[in-house]
């Protein structure tokens, strides 16, 4: 396993801080918007200034046209006493001209009769159109209209008004300044709220980060604890049970390494005692020859040891393809055989009813294998005189192997252990038989990975059954298995 220290770590990479580019994303997108509305509305407001003007402007100049339309000729008092006789017409400057542009009337004294007009808007309203103008700047809103004055269908001039209303235009600044300090407001109580935002999910991936650089470091033992009832809830449950099954798996590793160990020092401590007691005793050749075989023995065993852990790590890393439909009969038949010669050393008889197979899905080697060991063990740990009884049977999802004997059995007690790697109800008669504590192990991984079950049932003294189930795969007559 790959332990990544404080020092491992690359050192000078930086990382952007992630809440702060929320933040940031957030922040200016409200900005906009409120930027947006901001201007929205002050244009909003600035129209219906513009459309009420327009309309109250024009109207009045529009009336004082109508008024020196009465007229039979446009003289200067005649004009003047017409201009100062409309109460209503109060406006910051009025000039009447000719259709020519040149001043009649004018309520600004520094603007001379018989002097041409500068202003933009007189010549086109002596061509007969109704212009209106209106600015607005500093709180000072200028509005100006200009109307021609047509008698009997003749242009006889036109009235130029002009109007500087100090308080409408206060009246849109302080509308403006409100619009604007709330949106200043919001935008601060916005920058505030999503900073607060972003780096509480800023803090909490932070504590994420952390828990798995302790992971790192190899401790399997510290947990997650985020709170709330979001997405990062369920990341941290999701961690803390990764956390837990790596703790497991390293449990297992640990407790392998030092039961493997532990199994192997037995036989090697013998050997070397043998072999010192050879080297420093004088000896005589046959007990020479008795320690050498005991030597051999051992070895033996060491041997036997070593082929089965290498078979439980294969049994970990099978690959699925290898497996085929079978049926089961030819290669327990096979196990039979194989076993018949030490049954009879140990005087033991094997039954066997193979008549009713069923196809399954399985790894040839796995069955043969799973076969071997329980019925090994059937003689190994049965009593002379004994039976061995391995059977085959169905029902209706299953095919059924059983190996069922007539030996010592297994302690109650004992009956839940007996799967785990090493372990060993009798030490001195399983080592006295070559056992392991590997065999049954291997019987459950590969039994799982082949997808089936296995069920013991003992009666101490009496006898042990064995019984393994497999999903039967039936298939068509002529797919020839
Ligand atoms: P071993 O290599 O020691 O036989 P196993 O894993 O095959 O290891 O079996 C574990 C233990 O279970 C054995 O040591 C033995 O005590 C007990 N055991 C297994 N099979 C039988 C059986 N058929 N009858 C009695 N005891 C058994």
């Amino acid at each position: 396993m790959a332990i990544i220290s404080e020092n491992n770590i690359p050192k000078k990479r930086r990382y952007g801080r992630i809440h702060f580019r929320y933040a940031l994303v957030y922040i200016t997108i409200t900005f906009g918007v409120l930027v947006f509305l901001n201007l929205y509305c002050s244009q909003a407001c600035k129209k219906v200034f513009y459309q009420n003007k327009e309309t109250a402007i024009l109207e009045k100049a529009l009336h004082a046209a109508d008024e020196l339309e009465e007229l039979d000729s446009m003289t200067i008092s005649a004009v003047t006493s017409t201009i100062e006789g409309i109460t209503t017409l109060k406006m910051d400057q009025i000039i009447v001209t000719d259709p020519k542009g040149y001043i009649i009337y004018s309520s600004d004294p520094s603007l001379l009769a018989d002097e041409k007009t500068t202003i933009s808007h007189i010549p086109k309203a002596i061509q007969g159109y109704d212009v209106f103008h209106w600015t607005y700047h500093s709180g000072t809103m200028r509005s100006e209209a200009a109307v021609p004055v047509i008698s009997n269908g003749v242009t006889t001039g036109c009235i130029y008004v002009l109007e500087i209303d100090n308080d409408q235009g206060q009246l849109i600044m302080s509308l403006q300044r409100t619009i604007l300090t709330i949106t200043v407001t919001l935008e601060l109580i916005i920058i505030a709220f999503s900073l607060i935002f972003s780096s509480a999910i800023s803090k909490r991936i932070r504590k994420i980060m952390g828990s798995i650089r302790v992971l790192q470091e190899g401790d399997y033992s510290q947990k997650l604890v985020i709170g709330g009832s979001d997405e990062f809830t369920i990341l941290a449950e999701e961690f803390n049970d990764l956390t837990d099954r790596l703790q497991t798996s390293e449990n297992k590793r640990t407790q392998f390494v030092s039961d493997a160990s532990h199994e192997l020092k037995t036989p090697l401590a013998s050997i070397k005692l043998l072999s010192d007691s050879i080297l420093q005793n004088d000896m005589d050749l046959d007990t020479i020859r008795e320690f050498v075989g005991d030597i051999g023995d051992e070895a033996e065993r060491l041997n036997r040891m070593s082929e089965k852990l290498l078979s439980l790590t294969k049994g970990n890393s099978a690959e699925e393809d290898d497996h085929e439909i079978i049926l089961m009969a030819p290669t327990i038949q096979r196990v039979v055989d194989m076993l018949s010669v030490l049954a009879q050393q140990s005087d033991v008889t094997i039954e066997t009813d193979l008549s009713n197979d069923a196809p399954i899905l399985i790894l040839e080697d796995d069955l043969y294998q799973i076969a071997f060991n329980l019925a090994e063990n059937g003689i190994k740990y049965n009593v002379p005189g004994g039976r061995l009884n391995i059977s085959l049977s169905r029902n209706e999802d299953c095919g059924i192997l059983t190996v069922a004997d007539t030996g010592t059995g297994i302690p109650e007690d004992a009956l839940s252990h007996i799967f785990e790697r090493f372990y060993r109800v009798d030490k001195g008669r399983s080592r006295a038989t070559g056992g392991s504590g590997l065999g049954l192990s291997i019987v459950r991984s590969m039994v799982e990975r082949n997808q089936g079950t296995i069920h013991v049932e003992s009666t101490f003294g009496v006898g042990t059954t064995f019984t393994v189930e497999f999903p039967a795969f039936d298939i068509e007559e002529g797919d020839g298995i």
